[in-house]
């Protein structure tokens, strides 16, 4: 499983090098925030909705690498998607990063988020890896400014 390990983590510190959607989105109509207390991360989400479609979705913020590529993860998968597709897919997603580290990886249905399932074998970083889609879930379906983790 070592090399599966070395292209998850691949993945994350691209990400995080380079993290996709970066920035403000002035057509944004949907904005949360999101902080993990646990590790300091902080998480700005901005989400522009027409018609229930993520049409585009910006996030800034800072904190660690896994926070950061996994928002950049996140916005990549639900960009284009309806308010239910990504909010599928953020069941999916918490269920993988809460389930034992014995059970395999559904990758069919989460298809390249598969690599955060890595921090489960850190459960102080799955709050890191999870902050992102709480945040999401924030943004879509309610009008708290404050996303809070599990
Ligand atoms: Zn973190």
């Amino acid at each position: 499983m070592s090399d599966l390990s070395d292209l998850y983590q691949e993945v994350i510190l691209d990400h995080n090098r380079r993290p996709r959607n970066y920035g403000p989105l002035g057509s944004a109509n949907r904005v949360a925030k999101g902080h993990n207390p646990l590790c300091g991360d902080r998480l700005t989400l901005y989400v522009q909705l027409d018609g229930g479609r993520l049409t585009d979705i910006h996030f800034e913020g800072s904190g660690c690498a896994i926070s950061k590529a996994s928002a950049s993860l996140m916005t990549d998968a639900v960009k284009g998607h309806t308010v239910a597709e990504a909010m599928q897919l953020f069941g999916q997603v918490h269920a993988m990063l809460t389930m034992p580290l014995d059970q395999p990886v559904d990758d069919e249905s989460v298809g390249k988020l598969a690599v955060l399932s890595g921090v489960r074998e850190f459960p102080v970083r799955v709050k890191c890896a999870s902050l992102a889609w709480h945040t999401l879930k924030s943004a879509l379906l309610d009008t708290h400014d404050t996303a809070k983790t599990e």
